[in-house]
């Protein structure tokens, strides 16, 4: 049985909290003449104060509501992409989203940012062997938001730096960068990262993409290059074909390593005197099969062991690993340089990560020499090097090669007619056969040098001051 009491309390708190709302039950309870109702029941401020912070509830509540509900509109509604700077997708997007920006200032037509700026420099330096050198500088976006409009919708794009971790070996900060756009349009994402790729690939078409070791990774150096023909890289006739026959025949070969179980590699040395046009060689054929190059300097400072194995292991797809000068560095089985640090990579380190774990992968190392004497024997049997070349001074062939490569079908030497070039052609072969019988010879870098300086008639004799003896 219920007290008397129960119904009728209930029932007159009902009734006070439908009347009053939002006073406390106590206050109320006071009873209607109590003091305290006297002095806050029939007070406006108290009750306008009451009505301020009702109203303050509510619009927390609401706030609190809307922000719940754009949660869950956002996640409904909006998608996001994240890229992050492990993948390679990342450069090429940074890229394209600065080819939009520059294309956009220069009025073409084109998707506009909205706001930029906030903008970071990459700097493609490049300094070439014969001293020369370029600089390129690509804004592209900085960390923060950016907006713009691909194919008639918006996109945000956030850059984010994390930073207070970095890449393990490489020391760069992680990046990420995130693409968020209405969900009906997610399907634009794959257009716009190919766009990007097909748009970075195309800055690489037709052209030589050389990549130096970055910590554990390759990354491209400096802009690819016009690729430079076979052709003129002039060498020894055999040794040119029988190289390249060589690869060639290897690259068809995966299968044949594989059902044997042999590791997919080939090594090659290529030796001779400075300037003959091994590095040349090496570069041109990588261009000729659609090859990159990975140049790997085995001096450099901080490279151990571990990384040269990593860096071996994981070379590009398609890329030929190129070291050069290789008797400077393990000539003696310790590496030093030329300020007497001494480098971390070990004679047997190198032989191990030449080695390598026996993987399906391919691997093409190409390595030069001047001074195949110097070689440790253990470097150069089968397995680590397969064919060893040599790349000599100019024969009397290659010296009229070279000289009609420079000269020939040329119509701005008018002074000079075809007949008389051909007779100079004969000259300079001559030449360079009768001081080859003599123990002197010339590299064919000199040969290009004074070809370069010389007009076809001043080059007999010019050639006749650069024979060198080699006899040493
Ligand atoms: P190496 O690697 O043998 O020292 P490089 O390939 O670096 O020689 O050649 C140096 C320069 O000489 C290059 O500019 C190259 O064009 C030129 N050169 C050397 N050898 C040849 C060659 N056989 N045919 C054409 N050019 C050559």
């Amino acid at each position: 049985s219920t007290p008397p009491t129960g119904p009728s309390t209930s029932a007159a708190l009902d009734g006070q909290l439908v009347n009053t709302t939002l006073l406390p039950p106590n206050i109320e309870n006071a009873g209607a003449n109590s003091p305290l109702n006297a002095l806050f029941g029939d007070n406006p401020y108290f009750q306008a104060g009451l009505g301020l912070m009702g109203f303050g509830v509510g619009l927390t509540v609401l706030r609190q509501g809307s922000i719940l509900g754009l949660t869950a509109l956002r996640r409904r509604m909006l998608v996001s992409l994240e890229i992050n700077n492990k993948d390679r997708s990342y450069a090429w997007f940074l890229a394209w989203m600065a080819h939009q920006a520059s294309a956009s200032s220069k009025g073409l037509k084109t998707t506009p940012w909205v706001r930029s700026h906030q903008l970071s420099v990459e700097t493609a330096f490049e300094q070439r062997s014969n001293g020369s050198s370029s600089v390129l500088f690509n804004l592209v976006a900085g960390p923060g938001t950016h907006w713009f409009k691909y194919r008639g919708a918006w996109m945000q794009m956030k850059r984010e730096r994390e930073t207070r971790s970095t890449q393990l070996m490489s020391g760069v900060p992680w990046e990420t960068v995130t693409l968020t756009t209405l969900s009906r349009d997610r399907n634009l994402f794959p257009g716009l990262l190919s766009e990007a790729r097909d748009l970075a690939m195309q800055g690489q078409e037709g052209k030589l993409v050389i990549h130096s070791a970055w910590g554990i990774e390759w990354r491209p150096f400096g802009q690819p290059r016009r690729k430079r023909p076979l052709s003129s890289v002039v060498l020894a006739e055999e040794v040119s074909q029988k190289i390249k026959q060589d690869v060639q025949a290897f690259l068809k070969r995966r299968q044949w390593y594989a059902d044997r179980g042999i590791p997919y590699r080939r090594g090659y040395l290529l030796h001779g005197p400075p300037g003959s046009g091994k590095t040349s060689f090496i570069q041109a054929l990588a261009g000729s099969l659609s090859y990159d190059i990975c140049l790997l300097n085995l001096s450099e400072r901080g490279l151990t062991d571990d990384k040269l194995n990593h860096l071996l292991s994981n070379a590009p797809e398609r890329s030929f690993v190129l070291i050069e000068d290789i008797d400077a560095v393990f000539n003696k089985r310790v590496q030093t340089s030329e300020d007497g640090y001494q480098s971390s990579v070990t004679f047997s380190g190198f032989l191990n990560a030449l080695d390598g774990v026996a993987s399906g992968e391919e691997r093409i190392i190409f390595m030069t020499t001047n001074h195949i004497e110097k070689l440790d024997p253990a470097l150069i049997r089968p397995g680590r090097v397969d064919l060893i070349e040599l790349v000599d001074d100019a024969t009397p062939t290659q010296a009229r090669t070279l000289f009609e490569q420079f000269y020939g079908g040329d119509d701005h030497f008018s002074d000079v007619t075809q007949e008389q070039l051909r007779n100079i052609a004969e000259s300079v072969q001559q030449l360079v056969e009768k001081e080859m019988k003599e123990g002197r010879r010339i590299s064919m870098a000199a040969l290009q040098g004074l070809f370069i300086r010389n007009g076809p008639t001043d080059v007999v004799a010019a050639c006749q001051q650069l024979l060198v003896s080699r006899q040493e």
